[in-house]
């Protein structure tokens, strides 16, 4: 039976041992933590292809999106395909989201512009005073508290899969009989094939194989508010996504004017997603300049409860977590970043805001180059 190694246990690595596992490889998968704690537990655990790039990163999307369902029918993720609304608070934000229901993938993504009162009608708790919403039926969610460890339950019912925390590998090499990293003590594990998915830990050994590769490292505040009450059918987001988003970047965005302030600052958009214990997970900002202070400002916080009290109509709960999560980032046209360091060896990484949302679809692309 042919090895596959696997480093890291986010979510890319963790998808990749799925994928390997179920082609018939046996798996031993590594992490250097007791439990991964990275960004693949800080997310917001949305299967997003509305915001896709159209083109190649809409297919991988959109293959993701197909492998999550599946993947979610196995194993205890608490996958959902509650699709989308991004919320038009005005006009302007309401004709754009128009034209992107008119884009020529629209049916593909599943967009569908809706007046108020029809999203009133599927989301009876969105009670504000907006113009109306663009629904997304692709966007899907999972549960980040479950997600890993679910995965990894379900990898047990492989005879040949073997977890392996606590490793830091700090070392590789390959060689005739194969691929093998080793930590700090010497300890060795070797396989035919090896995927090292070791997330924003670009530096240590995995740095000569990432020199040169356009990747930045990106921070994000996030909360978790109390539960609300009532259930969401939906992930929302505001219409900020709608500059953010790559989907949207030929639609007539001048149309929208300035952002706010606060938002502009912090490079702000409302995302929310109810998790099964009715609490809401929100965000996010965007921060770039290395080295993080890891500090929470209060002001984006504001900003988020501001833009949900006008989109429910009423105050929303008050917040009762905040976080902060970082990830590694392609900054080219590389949808993330795949090195081939030594035959049947790759680095994979890069995968953004999207990381999560791509993550089966990445895998699939590593384990269908290694033959059994
Ligand atoms: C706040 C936040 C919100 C986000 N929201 C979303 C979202 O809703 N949807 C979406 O699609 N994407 C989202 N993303 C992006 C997504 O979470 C990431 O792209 C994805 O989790 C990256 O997964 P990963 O496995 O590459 O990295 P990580 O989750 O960082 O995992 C890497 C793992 O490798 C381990 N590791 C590192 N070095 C070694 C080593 N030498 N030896 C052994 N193990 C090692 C680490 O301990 C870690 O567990 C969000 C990210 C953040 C930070």
């Amino acid at each position: 039976m042919k090895r596959a190694l696997i480093v890291g246990g986010g979510i890319i690595g963790t998808m990749h041992a799925v994928l390997a596992a179920e082609k018939g490889f046996a798996v031993t998968h590594l992490e250097r933590d007791m439990k991964p704690q990275s960004a693949s537990i800080r997310n917001f655990g949305l299967i997003w292809v509305s915001g896709r790039l159209a083109g190649a990163e809409l297919d991988l999307a959109l293959r993701a999106r197909e492998l999550w369902g599946d993947i979610g029918s196995k194993a205890a993720i608490g996958f959902r395909a509650n699709g989308s609304l991004t919320i038009a608070q005005n006009d302007a934000e309401y004709t754009v989201m128009q034209e992107a229901a008119a884009m020529s993938d629209a049916d593909r993504r599943g967009f569908r512009v809706l007046d108020r009162n029809q999203t009133i009608a599927l989301e009876p708790e969105l009670a504000g005073t907006y113009v109306g919403a663009l629904q997304c039926t692709t966007d899907a969610a999972v549960e980040p508290p479950l997600l890993l460890g679910g995965l990894r339950d379900y990898l047990k019912s492989f005879p040949d899969y073997t977890w392996v925390p606590e490793f830091e590998a700090v070392d590789f090499y390959h060689d005739e009989t194969g691929n093998h990293v080793t930590d700090i003590n010497g300890r060795k594990f070797s396989g035919d094939y090896i995927a090292i998915c070791a997330g924003a830990a670009h530096k240590g050994f995995i740095e000569e194989f990432l020199e040169q590769a356009p990747l930045r490292k990106v921070r994000l505040q996030m909360a978790a508010t109390a539960p609300l009450g009532a259930n969401l059918g939906h992930s929302i987001a505001d219409a900020d996504s709608l500059r953010y988003y790559p989907a949207f970047k030929d639609l007539s965005l001048d149309l929208l004017g300035a952002q706010s302030e606060i938002a502009t600052q912090y490079k702000m958009q409302l995302l929310l997603v109810q998790r099964l214990d009715g609490s809401m997970t929100i965000g996010d900002t965007h921060e770039y300049a290395e080295p993080f202070t890891h500090e929470i400002h209060e002001a984006p916080y504001d900003h988020l409860r501001s833009v949900m009290t006008n989109i429910f109509g009423r105050e929303v709960p008050r917040i009762e977590k905040r976080w902060d999560g970082v990830y590694s980032q392609s900054t080219s046209d590389e949808i993330y970043i795949r090195r081939e360091i030594a035959p049947g060896a790759h680095v994979v990484t890069g995968g953004g805001g999207r990381g999560n949302t791509l993550s089966p679809a990445i895998a699939e692309e590593t384990v269908n180059q290694w033959s059994l």
